[in-house]
């Protein structure tokens, strides 16, 4: 099965090392010039909890992307989905499967523009991995994924991807209702990654504020609403047991979310795909969103800064 990943960075090279060590032919394609050509002289870089190794998977510049996939993989960020899209084309018309892992609401939507539904494989995972500069990537902790075809009957093809992925050690299930994982995860973030990137803390800080439990209830709140008008059966207490989880500081309670990380660094932020996706569905559906549509503005407020 040959194999492309679509956004080869820091989740896109996890997911590619891995993928090679259990067998598959996998190609990395994304925009970076200098990560490109790190890949291509050195190898991809990985360093884990134990080992150092240099990985030679093959690499190609989205802009030069061609051949002939079975399975494409897209993660780059929600806001970069639609451009890469454009840039790949060439390559998504052989691919019996496109696979979004990526965070946030809409990514299948933008996927159903460029590619028959039936194709359309979507999910959340756990995974984490840090991109450290070009061609080199810092993989620890593990995880999981739940994936789903959208629209597709084939059995045969997803037996062979879930078998793939787990020989790759990606721990992954076929999921009975996708979307609300997807929805759930997305409320996690809204909360959990908005505030501690307003706040400028990290995930345990926020939990020991006092006013910790209200501010994630406002968000959570609004949330479940939107999702009950989009036909997904979202609970507050769904989301508010993952995130009263990792207030402990045994969990994640050290962790700084990535939208955090992303301010820090000067980039822009999936806030459009998180609270700014349930403040624009929520208007269109009339339902009250001030608080997502607030904290949509304050996070746009610190990009501009
Ligand atoms: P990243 O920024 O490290 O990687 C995105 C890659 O896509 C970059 O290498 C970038 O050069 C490339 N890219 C973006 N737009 C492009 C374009 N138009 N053309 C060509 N290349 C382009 O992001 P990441 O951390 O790997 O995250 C990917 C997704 O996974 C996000 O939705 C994120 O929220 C989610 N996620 C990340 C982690 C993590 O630990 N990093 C964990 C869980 C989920």
């Amino acid at each position: 099965m040959k194999i492309a990943i679509a956004g080869a960075g820091a989740m896109g090279c996890r997911f590619g090392y891995m993928l090679m060590d259990a067998g598959a032919d996998v190609t990395l394609i994304d925009g970076w010039q200098a990560h490109i050509d790190a890949i291509r002289q050195q190898g991809l870089y990985v360093e884990t909890e134990t080992t150092q190794k240099h990985y030679p998977i093959p690499a190609m510049l989205a802009d030069e992307a061609e051949g002939h996939f079975d399975v494409i993989i897209l993660f780059t960020k929600a806001m970069q989905m639609e451009s890469m899209l454009k840039k790949i084309q060439p390559v998504l018309g052989s691919a019996k499967v496109v696979m979004t892992l990526s965070n946030g609401l809409g990514n299948i939507d933008t996927l159903a523009n460029y590619v028959p539904r039936d194709v359309i494989y979507a999910g959340v995972t756990l995974w984490s991995c840090e991109l450290e500069g070009p061609g080199h990537i810092r993989a620890t902790g593990s995880g999981n994924i739940e994936l789903q075809p959208i629209a597709s009957s084939d059995t045969a093809m997803e037996e062979q991807v879930v078998a793939l992925f787990n020989r790759a050690g990606l721990n992954t299930e076929i999921s009975e209702n996708v979307l609300l994982s997807i929805w759930k995860k997305a409320a996690f973030n809204s909360v959990m990654n908005t505030y501690c990137a307003l706040l400028d803390c990290n995930v345990g800080e926020f939990g020991k504020l006092t006013m910790a439990l209200d501010l994630a209830t406002s968000v959570i709140k609004e949330f479940v609403q939107v999702a009950v008008s989009q036909g997904i059966p979202l609970t507050e207490e769904m989301v508010l047991n993952t995130v009263k989880k990792v207030f402990d500081p045994r969990e994640s309670g050290h962790h700084y979310p990535s939208m955090h990380q992303d301010l820090q660094k000067g980039r822009l932020t999936e806030i459009d795909y998180l609270n700014g996706a349930i403040a624009r569905i929520g208007e269109q559906e009339n339902i009250p969103v001030p608080v997502n549509r607030l904290l949509t503005q304050l996070i746009h407020a610190k990009e501009q800064r």
